[in-house]
Order: structure tokens, then sequence, then C-alpha cells
């Protein structure tokens, strides 16, 4: 009745903007982007120690206070059976609660949010919604319709949330950017991660070029026309008129 929890951040300033955050990372995912930066989570998770759930839970309690939230993060947390259980206890000890998904499992995203077990979703969405691409990025078959239910019930869910994606240049451009843009018409938030050539699942990424902040600027301002907000991760600047 546990998930199998494989990392645990006591407290970070960074990870959900205006937060301050513990970061819970379980382990396993059903896709193999080559960028990944967790190939131990996804690959080799049996190679690390576990962390008691209760133990997370007692520390979430004592913590209470000054620690406002969690991140549950991954691998792709939506692959455990006992996640709502876990999210409950979590829930329980009186945090907001964001979940860190791939969107493949809209099923399990729709029933944690009924459930009024998440306070913010934050989605990859990996490539413009075309097969061949998604599974470029992704390195596995994909069911591009469950992306798309994922999108659409987060927009509808009424909960903070945000979109985002890593763009290398050996997957995404300007225009593939602009299409996810158009995709998401609407959304709140959108975010663009730079690829980063270390750690990564697939070790031919390391030879790499990231692209110039200067061009992800200019890829965030082409997608900005599509969303309420877009800016490139850790330039987020602006005022948000949301009211979260
Ligand atoms: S979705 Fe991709 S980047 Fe995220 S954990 Fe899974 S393999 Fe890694």
């Amino acid at each position: 009745m546990v998930v199998p929890i494989k990392g645990f951040i006591e407290n970070s300033l960074i990870e959900w903007e205006g937060k301050i955050v513990s970061i819970v990372f379980l382990p396993t995912c059903n896709f193999r982007c080559p960028y990944c930066h967790a190939p131990h989570l996804v690959q080799s998770p049996n190679d690390l120690e576990s962390i008691p759930a209760d133990a997370v839970i007692d520390k979430m309690r004592q913590n209470r206070g000054w620690v406002d939230g969690v991140v549950v993060t991954g691998g792709e947390p939506t692959s455990h059976k006992h996640l709502d259980g876990f999210l409950t206890s979590l829930k329980d000890t009186g945090v907001v609660v964001r979940l860190d998904t791939n969107g493949t499992n809209p099923h399990i995203l729709k029933d944690l949010i009924a459930k009024k077990l998440l306070d913010c979703v934050a989605m990859d969405i990996k490539a413009p919604l075309q097969q061949r691409k998604y599974e470029l990025v992704s390195g596995v078959p994909c069911n591009i319709d469950d992306i798309q239910e994922s999108i659409r019930i987060i927009m509808e869910s009424g909960i903070e949330y945000e979109f985002r994606t890593t763009v290398c240049p050996t997957q995404l451009d300007g225009d593939d950017i602009e299409e996810i843009a158009r995709t998401i018409q609407g959304a709140w938030r959108y975010i663009l991660q730079a690829f980063r050539p270390n750690h990564c699942l697939d070790t031919g990424m390391l030879k790499i070029e990231p692209y110039p902040a200067e061009m992800l600027r200019d890829f965030a301002a082409r997608a900005g026309k599509y969303v309420d907000y877009c800016c490139v991760r850790g330039e987020e600047g602006k005022v948000l008129q949301r009211n979260w």
C-alpha cells in the first residue's frame, strides 16, 4: 500500500515559484526521453535505496509552518498504484501538493484532481502532438490521444498548472514550440526549459550544443502569442495576474 520513494529534498526555494517546498522523487517511467536527467530513477531504480513513506510524512508534519508544500516528481509518479494514498497522507499534513507528470495517464490525473489531492499540476509536453515527433522525443511509442486528454483535463481543472517543454536543438525548433503553444492556446503558463548536456539517459546527447539563451527567448516570444504567460525557465520575472 506504499509508494517507493527514491529521493527526498527537505526544502527548495526554487522548485515552485513563491513557495518553500519539499520534493519527493518516485521511480520508473514509461518514457525514455534521451535527454532525461534522472536515468538512475528511470532505468535502474532498484539500485537506489528506498526512503520509507512514513519518514517523509513525519518530516512534512515536523516542518509544517515553514514549508508550504511538496512537489511529487519522478520518474513518472502516476505509474504508481498507491499514489492516491500517498497524496492523501501528504495533504493531511496541511501542505499544498504539486504533481509533475508526462501526461500519459489522463484517467489517473482526472481521479486525483476529482479527489482534491492536487493543488497544482506541472505537465511536460514533449513535442507537437504528432506521432513521429512525440516518439522521437519521448523515446517510446506513445498514445497522443492520452496526452491531448491530459492537457484538456488540466486546463479545465481550475487548479494551478504549468506546461513545460525541454528544448533540444536536435529535436525541436521554433516552429515546433509555436505549434505546441497553439495546441494549449489560452493556457495560463508555458515554460521552456533549456536542454542541458549533462547526466543524459542517452550519452550521445552529451555532445549536443544547447540553443543560445537569446534563441530560446525568441521561441518564448513566439509561443507567448498563444498563452497567458511564457518564458524560459530561470527567467520567470513577470507578475502573474492569476489569483493563486
Ligand atoms: S518523462 Fe522523460 S524526462 Fe521525465 S522522467 Fe520520464 S524519461 Fe525522464
